[in-house]
């Protein structure tokens, strides 16, 4: 479903990333780790060209991530969800949800709409739906985020640290819809400091260091501390 070759990435003489090769099957869940400023933000922002890449490739569902008329579809088929929720301020709660499919898509409000409560439901957030953001506590923000993402039923959903922003009680409930969702068969990448969550969800644990991929493993490995020397001194840290 995503397929990386030999991708690099510089800013000025930096290399963020260098010669990353990954391949995440359809359905699978993959969880980025690594330390601060490693490249998982600007490795999972290639996949949908929010970061352009200056060498190798990039496929999504076979097509090549690039500039031009490959993007839309690209981008048809990858939900992102950001640290930041990223909500419309100015738009119910339920209207965010129902504004891509009426854009992107060319639903009518109606339908978008119809599609757009039952989103929020499956969040648990359906009695929300009048309101605005800034109504709503983080945790039910980026609740709404995730169902804005589903909105566009994409094959992909990428995840950039979805609950960095949010009061610890908050957590919880966040991750529970991401679990729920890790399950349905949607392909995932995650990055995400939450341990526990990485072991529990992932198929596959990718380390980042400097840049690249220093490890890729099954969680029980990675946690049970066969991984190298780098990863455990990683989890050491954040355990
Ligand atoms: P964190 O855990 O802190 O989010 P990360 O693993 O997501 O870190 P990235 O955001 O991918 O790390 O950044 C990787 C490196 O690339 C960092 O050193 C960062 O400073 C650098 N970098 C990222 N974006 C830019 C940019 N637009 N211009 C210059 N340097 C950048
Ligand atoms: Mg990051």
């Amino acid at each position: 479903m995503i397929r990386m070759r030999g991708v690099g990435r510089r800013f000025g003489t930096f290399e963020a990333l260098r010669n990353v090769d990954l391949d995440v099957a359809a359905g699978e869940v993959v969880v980025l780790l690594g330390p601060s400023g490693s490249g998982k933000s600007t490795l999972i922002r290639c996949i949908n060209h929010l970061e352009e890449y200056d060498s190798g490739d990039v496929f999504v569902g076979g097509v090549r991530v690039e500039r031009g008329p490959n993007l839309l579809k690209v981008r048809q088929q990858t939900g992102m969800v950001f640290q930041s929720f990223n909500l419309f301020p100015n738009h119910t709660v339920l209207d965010n949800v129902a504004l891509g499919p009426v854009r992107v898509k060319g639903l009518t409000w109606e339908a978008a709409r119809t599609k757009a409560r039952a989103l929020l439901d499956r969040v648990g957030i359906g009695s929300q739906a009048e309101k605005y953001p800034g109504q709503l506590s983080g945790g039910q923000q980026q609740r709404v985020g995730i169902a804005r993402a589903l909105a566009m039923e994409p094959r992909i959903l990428l995840f950039d640290e979805p609950t960095s922003a949010l009061d610890p009680e908050m957590v919880g409930e966040v991750l529970q819809v991401i679990r729920s969702l890790a399950h349905s068969g949607v392909t995932m990448v995650l990055v995400t400091h939450e341990m526990g969550f990485a072991r529990q969800v992932a198929d596959r644990i990718v380390f980042m260091e400097a840049g690249e991929i220093r490890e890729v493993s099954t969680p029980a490995a990675f946690f049970s501390g066969t991984a190298n020397e780098r990863a455990r001194a990683f989890l050491d840290a954040v355990l």
